[in-house]
């Protein structure tokens, strides 16, 4: 395409679902602008349909082209293959789940005409869960300390960039990347507005608490040698501590003679040194291992085909992803074996609480209240840890006074396993009441499950039920 004013980038990684309604928003949005423009998507090695998507898209309409990678790379490499891909003057990196709201693409093209050459699409925290919420304004306000770029809550990928802007990104031949420091690395007049918050409107979310702590740590690395700064100073800091300590203990010898107490003195320096020099040296593994990885000088991503080049017909999906929500989720079977494991470290960690709740309490107040109040602490919690994190979808009223019947039945079916080990097959009391607990778990776990999610499908959409959840990591 001659003369394209526009390049829109969209990483995809498993939006088979929300593919189709982004496109249909993106035309909606771009096609009365009058502008000349190109869709660049990149498949980032997604298992579900989003490849054949993508080939429709591209063969029904010339201004629409896709990569695709040989396997999942990671939005980083996703968003710098599309950057390649543009030819437009101006080009404007986007999601494929519609939270960055298409509509917004007038606003920040008019912007452009005044001479910016970053738009920044900033979104609000309106909407978002207070944990998560919380736990990205401490990050950017750290980030704030660490950084020498300068990172701005909210400010995510949602941009537009001038061609030169583009072409400064380009140059930049890192391979561990972190967009948000780059684009703020490059500079030049850059302009912002704020938006609303949206919800993804398919699918889920790719970013789970393991890949967002990396990611932020990504950010934290990637611009400067502060935390190593930090461990000189903090390493420094502790031998003065230390000469100062032996300086104490030496004039206590000497005027009180020797003293055998002092060992848990001594036990705690030795562990607090023994945490900071493990900690020091994981920093400056990081370190290392990023130079080991420049120093491989690896492509970012490998590409299986292009708009242009394209491959044979992708195969038929396993039957597995053929199913309800199993697209993005990973295989069913590993999605419950999951799910199980959680459920069951949920279990200890309620178990705690309870302990903790009722033997605080126990002294004050009468024990059977206390041991009420307990219980319900620890119904509470498990029943949020499990609707968050076990079956990753928002609790509601109905899941909650449901809950309640899986602990009833775990009672009931742990009592009678209980009483068939001890009464019928002779084991002692202790071992059969581990085995019963045991065995009463996966049964306990399937009710919970369905007290969680039961009918959640029927009265929402289903992504929702696998858990949406808005913003980005670390927006
Ligand atoms: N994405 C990608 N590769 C990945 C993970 C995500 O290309 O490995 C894409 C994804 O398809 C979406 C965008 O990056 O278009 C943002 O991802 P997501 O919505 O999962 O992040 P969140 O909005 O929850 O932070
Ligand atoms: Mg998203």
């Amino acid at each position: 395409m001659k003369n394209c004013q526009v390049s829109i980038v969209v990483p995809c990684y498993n939006e088979d679902e929300a593919v189709k309604s982004f496109h249909r928003a993106l035309l909606a949005a771009l096609e009365p602008t009058g502008k000349s423009f190109e869709v660049c998507y990149v498949d980032d090695g997604s298992d579900d349909l989003t490849r054949t998507r993508l080939t429709y898209l591209a063969a029904a309409d010339e201004r629409v082209r896709y990569t695709a990678f040989s396997r999942n790379f990671g939005k980083e490499a996703a968003m710098l293959a599309g950057l390649r891909m543009s030819r437009g003057d101006f080009v404007v990196l986007m999601d494929a789940d519609l939270q960055h709201p298409p509509e917004l693409l007038p606003r920040m093209l008019e912007l452009s005409r005044h001479g910016y050459d970053q738009v920044i699409a900033r979104r609000d925290r309106e909407g978002e869960g207070l944990l998560r919420s919380f736990a990205s304004r401490s990050y950017y306000r750290v980030m704030g300390h660490f950084m020498d770029v300068s990172v701005v809550d909210g400010e995510g990928d949602f941009r537009l960039l001038s061609r030169r802007a583009v072409d400064s990104v380009l140059a930049l031949p890192e391979s561990e990347r972190f967009s948000k420091g780059i684009f703020s690395w490059i500079g030049f007049d850059t302009t912002s507005f704020t938006y609303h918050n949206a919800e993804r409107v398919a699918g889920r979310s790719k970013w789970g608490g393991r890949r967002l702590l990396n990611y932020g740590i990504d950010g934290l690395i990637s611009f400067n040698n502060r935390p190593l700064r930090l461990a000189v100073y903090g390493g420094l800091l502790m031998a003065l501590a230390a000469m100062g300590y032996a300086v104490w203990i030496i004039v206590g010898v000497a005027r009180h003679g020797v003293a055998v107490p002092g060992y848990t003195t001594l036990l705690t320096a030795v562990v607090a040194l023994g945490g900071i020099q493990l900690a020091t040296l994981g920093i400056v593994g990081e370190y290392v291992g990023r130079i080991y990885c420049e120093t491989k000088n690896r492509p970012h991503y490998l590409v299986r085909e292009t708009s242009e080049n394209p491959g044979p017909p992708a195969p038929d999906p396993p039957p597995r992803m053929r199913g309800r929500g199993s697209s993005a989720y990973g295989s069913g079977r590993s999605r419950i074996v999951r799910q199980f494991l959680t459920f069951a470290m949920i279990g200890v960690v309620n178990t705690a609480v309870y302990l903790a709740v009722y033997s605080t309490l126990n002294t004050w107040i009468p024990y059977l209240t206390a041991h009420v109040i307990g219980y319900c602490v620890s119904i509470i919690g498990s029943f949020l840890l499990n609707s968050y994190i076990t079956c990753r979808t928002r609790p509601t009223w109905r899941a909650f006074v449901r809950y309640p019947v899986s602990s009833l039945v775990n009672l009931v079916l742990s009592g009678l396993l209980l009483y068939v080990g001890v009464s019928h097959l002779g084991m002692g009391k202790n071992i059969a009441a581990l085995a019963a607990g045991i065995l009463a778990t996966p049964f306990s776990f399937l009710l919970a499950r369905w007290a969680i999610t039961s009918g959640a499908a029927l009265s929402r959409r289903p992504e929702a039920v696998a858990g949406s959840r808005t913003g980005r990591p670390g927006d």
